[in-house]
């Protein structure tokens, strides 16, 4: 992901890095094409708009133009704004001593149970002790594969039944908990494979249940900007607390990754980055950037 925009953003910024002083037409110019870069990219208009503004401000008003070494200069503004847009610093879930509840939303496809998985093997990594609820009360297929990666993973899965109402399956997890100490309960939720308004009812209905502390939308970097519209969709009906992006080892050019923070206003909290269950890494913005800008 990001190779081309990466390498287009690489050959504009050499330019620039080579020049002592610089004109404001110049840095207006290198704009431009940083701006169509992004837009190539599938970077969201408004989000592409404002990068190029915010650099542009800071490079032309500040005394950096007349200095000697001012194409270096810009060209640090660039990484800066960079790894602003893709949310400053790094941030992760919150996780207490205890009665931690996350609620996994996201469309069919998106890697939503790959995710739970891979988070079950994450915490269960650093001394969590993990209970995952298989919550699709319409598919048990999806029940049966969280089963399978809870297996894998060595974490128990409680499944849900067909049709199980929310408050019943409130009821059964805490029964569960009474008898099986555990800090972190990750609740994969059914999906679909588009918006679907019965859905939605169904996992604002759950979340009431439940009362997760996190609500983590997963979305697949590959849809591109259609992921943001999914964002927009789940924050307004469920109210999200973080997003996952997967597939972040693909050839996505890279746009909803780049746009997600800054259009949802959500941090990123992870990236999806392999199939295996060992694929998910924190998302570290300052490592992203300097993965583009080389
Ligand atoms: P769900 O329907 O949202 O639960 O999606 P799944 O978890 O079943 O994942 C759908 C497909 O995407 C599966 O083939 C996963 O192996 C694959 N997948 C999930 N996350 C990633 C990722 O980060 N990278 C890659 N390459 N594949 C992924």
């Amino acid at each position: 992901m990001f190779e081309s925009l990466g390498k287009k953003l690489q050959d504009i910024l050499d330019n620039v890095r080579q020049q002592g002083r610089l004109t404001e037409a110049q840095v207006k110019a290198a704009m431009r094409e940083i701006r169509m870069a992004l837009l190539e990219a599938d970077v969201n208009f408004n989000v592409a708009k404002d990068f190029v503004a915010r650099v542009s401000e800071k490079a032309v008003g500040q005394d950096v133009l007349t200095s000697l070494n001012a194409g270096q200069q810009v060209v640090k503004i660039v990484h800066d704004e960079l790894i602003e847009t893709l949310g400053g610093s790094a941030q992760q879930p919150q996780l207490k001593t205890e009665n931690n509840v996350w609620f996994m939303v996201g469309l069919q496809g998106a890697g939503k149970t790959t995710s739970t998985g891979k988070l079950a093997a994450h915490y269960k990594g650093k001394g969590r002790r993990v209970l995952l609820v298989a919550a699709d009360t319409q598919r048990p297929a999806a029940r049966e594969q969280l089963k399978v990666l809870g297996n894998q993973v060595g974490v128990p899965v409680l499944e849900v039944q067909d049709n199980e109402p929310p408050h019943v399956t409130q009821q059964r997890v805490k029964e569960y908990l009474q008898k099986d100490f555990r800090d972190l309960v990750i609740v994969d939720t059914a999906g679909r494979l588009q918006i679907d308004e019965n859905l939605m009812d169904q996992l604002a209905d759950l979340k009431t249940a439940l009362n997760p502390t996190e609500t983590l939308l997963v979305v697949d970097a590959m849809t591109g900007q259609e992921a943001l519209n999914v964002a927009e969709t789940f924050d307004k009906r469920v109210n999200l607390s973080g997003l996952i992006i997967t597939k972040m080892d693909g050839d996505a050019r890279g746009g909803a990754a780049l746009s997600a923070r800054f259009v949802t206003g959500k941090p990123i909290y992870f990236a999806g980055v392999s199939e295996k269950i060992t694929g998910l890494e924190p998302f570290y913005p300052d490592r992203v950037a300097s993965r583009i800008l080389g």
